[in-house]
């Protein structure tokens, strides 16, 4: 199964594309979370992208496609893969269609999660994310309850850096759907209600459009 989720910031994407790479035992590849992971460990690439995280900008193309492109030719995605976070532009999808087209690897899906801004907002400005293990949580909570790492405020989950997010989705994001429609490749799921109902629907959709 290949797989692309597509969603505004908060829409749930990150903890369903967990449940899902689980389920379909294929990798779940987050730019986000490569991101992040390498402005924790202060890489080249850490440093180049932060500057535009901390803005809730997009990283430069030329960057997140490369770093995508290397991703793709690990040994674990030859049974499939599920992209969370990527691709954020038209031409990210374009240049995703390209690479696997000359590998005759084509997406089986692009699953869409539709949700309306204000709940993006509630959601989003009270997100913890465990610093140990990336796992996603409501405020509440003190620790992660997978691993016991301590819960932070991601700094662009902050409300201005929220609001520029959302502006960048909707200009640059958006047309990504339209752009998959096009291709037969677009389910969309409603990302509101119990996060394992949302999980099975999406299974369900992809059973039958996939088989
Ligand atoms: P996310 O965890 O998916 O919300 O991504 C966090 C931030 O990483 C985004 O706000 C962007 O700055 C950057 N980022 C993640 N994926 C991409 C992408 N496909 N293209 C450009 N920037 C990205």
């Amino acid at each position: 199964m290949r797989l692309v989720l597509v969603g505004p910031p908060g829409a749930g994407k990150g903890t369903q594309a967990a449940l899902l790479a689980g389920h379909y035992k294929i990798p779940h590849i987050s730019t986000g979370d490569i991101f992040r992971a390498n402005l924790k460990s202060g890489t080249e690439l850490g440093l180049q992208a932060k500057s535009y995280m901390d803005k809730g900008e997009l990283v430069p193309d030329s960057v997140t496609n490369a770093m995508v492109k290397d991703r793709l030719t690990h040994g674990d995605t030859e049974n499939g893969f599920l992209l969370d976070g990527f691709p954020r532009n038209v031409a990210q999808a374009e240049v995703l269609r390209a690479f696997l087209g000359e590998r005759s690897r084509p997406l089986d899906a692009v699953v869409e999660f539709s949700i309306d801004s204000n709940e993006i907002i509630k959601r989003l400005s009270s997100r913890r994310t465990c610093k140990a293990c990336g796992k996603i949580f409501a405020a509440h909570l003190d620790k992660c309850d997978a691993c016991g790492g301590e819960l932070y405020q991601r700094d662009d989950d902050k409300e201005d850096v929220i609001a520029r997010r959302l502006e960048v989705y909707a200009e640059q994001t958006a047309p990504i759907v339209t752009f998959y429609r096009g291709e037969g490749l677009l389910i969309t799921i409603s990302a509101l209600g119990d996060v394992s109902a949302i999980t099975d629907n999406v299974i369900r959709a992809l059973n039958s459009k996939v088989n």
